[in-house]
């Protein structure tokens, strides 16, 4: 069973548990007051002779159970539990998919899906170095805009000490505090990855890492240029989570030493194509000790 499955599992778990609930202080009620018996049979009578057409004092019945019921404090809520995600009916699917809530669960139930630290945006933007301090605001936007980001790619080039990695965390932990299933790797995280997974799937036990990065709200990829290339899976997963990313328009943050060109010598046409997209993507250039944004 996979992190996903698992997540699937709980949540129906979880409302059996709440209906469970409900039913059984409604039974306990029943059980222990008279009045409250009392008019619960009545209702049931009144019903039954409703469906037979016959003549029936079902609005009377109702309007008694419930007063009886107020009487003890029970309302609907208590007696049948609201669902706790009103987007899946806490199936863990909606639309053929699995349902934001179980992403959630997955990504929350796993810290390695946090690599980078939590960084507050007000403080780093302070202390950031002048080269990049500019970007704070267009970072700032883009956190406002989610999750309607028109260009949901928000990629920091430059060297090494120009503060990129800091921005990026700071996106991520304002995006977190905002309700963003979020997961941060480094590059060189998101190959092991990728490895793991064309590996080991198979593995009963086996916990899927890589999967959520497709799927969450917001992916930061730091450090992009430094990971390993491993044939048939640095390029053919890196793909894969960018065009997905690109396709559904999901947030992702990358920050890279590559330069453009480089990316593309580096990924190929496809990917780059792909992170280059003017119409999804913001592409900053941070020099260092100049700003060139
Ligand atoms: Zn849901």
């Amino acid at each position: 069973m996979n992190a996903y499955q698992r997540a699937v599992k709980d949540i129906a778990d979880r409302r059996r548990e709440d209906l469970d609930e409900g039913l059984s202080v409604w039974r306990n009620a029943l059980a222990n007051d008279e009045g409250l018996r009392a008019a619960n049979a009545f209702y049931q009578a009144e019903a039954v002779k409703k469906a037979q057409r016959l003549p029936n004092e079902l609005d009377k019945a109702r309007a008694e159970l419930q007063a009886n019921a107020a009487r003890l404090g029970l309302t609907q809520q208590t007696i049948e539990p609201p669902v706790r995600c009103k987007a899946c009916n806490d199936t863990g699917y909606a639309n053929g998919k699995y349902c934001k809530c179980v992403v959630k669960r997955v990504i929350q139930s796993d810290a390695e899906n946090l690599a980078l630290p939590q960084t507050d945006f007000g403080p780093a933007k302070k202390s950031a170095p002048k080269a990049i301090s500019k970007l704070y605001d267009k970072a700032e936007q883009y956190v406002n805009e989610f999750p309607q980001n028109k260009k949901p790619f928000f990629i920091i080039i430059g060297s090494a000490g120009t503060g990129k990695t800091i921005l990026a965390s700071a996106i991520a932990t304002e995006m977190l505090a905002r309700g963003a299933a979020t997961v941060t790797v480094s590059a060189f995280e998101m190959v092991k990855r990728a490895k793991d997974y064309h590996t080991q799937f198979a593995i009963d036990d086996y916990r899927d890492l890589f999967t959520p990065m497709l799927d969450c709200d917001l992916l930061v990829i730091d450090d992009l240029g430094t990971e390993t290339v491993l044939k048939n899976i640095t390029r053919e997963y890196f793909y894969t989570i960018i065009n997905e990313r690109w396709l559904h328009g999901r947030n992702t943050v990358i920050t890279s030493n590559l330069s453009p060109n480089d990316m593309l010598t580096r990924y190929g046409e496809a990917v780059f194509s792909r992170l280059c997209d003017k119409n999804k993507a913001n592409l900053f250039t941070v020099t260092a000790p100049n700003a060139r944004i």
